[in-house]
């Protein structure tokens, strides 16, 4: 096991033992499979620890997480404002995964700095803004689902852990790892996953449930996007692609149609850097991808008020469309140097 500190442990541990209210887990806002897979998997160790949990999305999370036992219980701020204010302001103490900033729980993000009893974070991002009363940040693991596997396990929990935590897990490094394609070169991250296939899990029906679920509009869309709003520049070693709201549209865009488009240009030989650019409604959602040196975290958090890993970064930005597209194009001209000799 990866080292990380014992009395950070033991003292969630404590507070665990102690609480007798309700425990609220929060993942960040755009939920992706590592944050419901933390979140699932935590709130199920600890009700089945005996604890009341409740889950709480910053907002709406992709269909192809809920089979997920406990992915229907989960309260959606955005649609269900008043309960959510409600579960907090019952709860004794808060659990943040897969995030370490506050902004990242969206317009949540006041109830999780003024929540004043004990809280939690649990986190693999780099740049830790502390906004939680513990914290255990490790940037070198693969997910926040294997981070919460050894956590439970110094913790002595491990007999919590059941096949419907296990598939959470499972799921969150799954997706984090792209299907084990990068953040694979930890041995443990394989002792980790072979250790939840004793649980009885099946990782094939898994990724099925997750890949093979989308609607064919958003294969139609996929494909209209890398054929008409891709453009490619070789010389930078970088691609871009993007969504407009018209697009969007046409191709009756649901939530997490996108999910994966950004890793399809790295496919193309020699490109390291991939953008996608998401029209939404007042503002531009954007994701960053990039193999070997270049660190899309550092880029978008410069740029485009985002963060995340060295290799996969996103941001979000309140300008124009098209004016985001023609800043990032012109991003890419001032870092030709850099760009160029971008090793992988
Ligand atoms: P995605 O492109 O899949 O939305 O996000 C890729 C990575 O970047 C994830 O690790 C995610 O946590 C991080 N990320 C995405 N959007 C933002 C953002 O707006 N702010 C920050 N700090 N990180 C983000
Ligand atoms: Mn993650």
């Amino acid at each position: 096991m990866k080292p990380f500190d014992l009395d950070i442990v033991n003292a969630f541990r404590e507070r665990l033992v102690q609480i007798e209210s309700t425990i609220a887990i929060i993942p960040h806002i755009n939920a992706d499979g590592d944050a419901i897979g933390s979140v699932l998997g935590l709130a199920g160790i600890l009700k089945n620890a005996g604890k009341k949990v409740v889950a709480l999305s910053p907002n709406h999370f992709p269909n192809f997480y809920k089979w997920m036992k406990g992915s229907e219980e989960i309260l959606i701020y955005t649609s269900s404002r008043k309960k959510v204010e409600q579960a907090m302001a019952e709860t004794g103490m808060l659990i943040c995964l897969d995030f370490n900033q506050s902004s990242r729980a969206g317009e949540m993000k006041d109830m999780v700095n003024q929540f004043s009893g004990p809280s939690m974070m649990i986190d693999h991002h780099p740049y830790p803004q502390k906004f939680t009363e513990l914290m255990i940040s490790h940037p070198e693991y693969s997910s926040t689902a294997e981070l919460i596997f050894h956590v439970v396990k110094a913790m002595d929990y491990q007999k919590y852990i059941d096949k419907s935590v296990a598939e959470a897990i499972y799921c969150g490094i799954m997706t984090d790892t792209g299907s084990f394609d990068y953040n694979i070169s930890d041995p443990q991250t394989f002792q980790t996953v072979s250790e939840l296939l004793t649980y009885g899990i099946d990782p094939e029906a898994i990724h099925g449930k997750v890949f093979d679920n989308y609607s064919a509009d958003r294969m139609r869309l996929l494909g209209y996007c890398l054929s008409e709003c891709m453009e490619v520049y070789p010389e930078y070693h970088t691609a871009m692609m993007y969504l407009s709201k018209e697009i969007q549209q046409k191709y009756n865009f649901m939530s997490g149609d996108n999910e994966g488009f950004v890793n399809y240009p790295l496919s193309i030989k020699g490109i390291h850097f991939s953008a996608l650019f998401t029209e939404k409604e007042d503002h531009v959602k954007v994701s960053f991808r990039s193999k070997g040196e270049f660190a899309v975290n550092e880029f978008a958090s410069k740029y485009f008020n985002g963060g995340g890993h060295r290799n996969a970064s996103g941001g979000e930005i309140y300008a124009p469309f098209d004016q985001v597209l023609e800043r990032f194009r012109q991003l890419l001209s001032q870092y030709r140097t850099l760009l160029k000799k971008t090793k992988i």
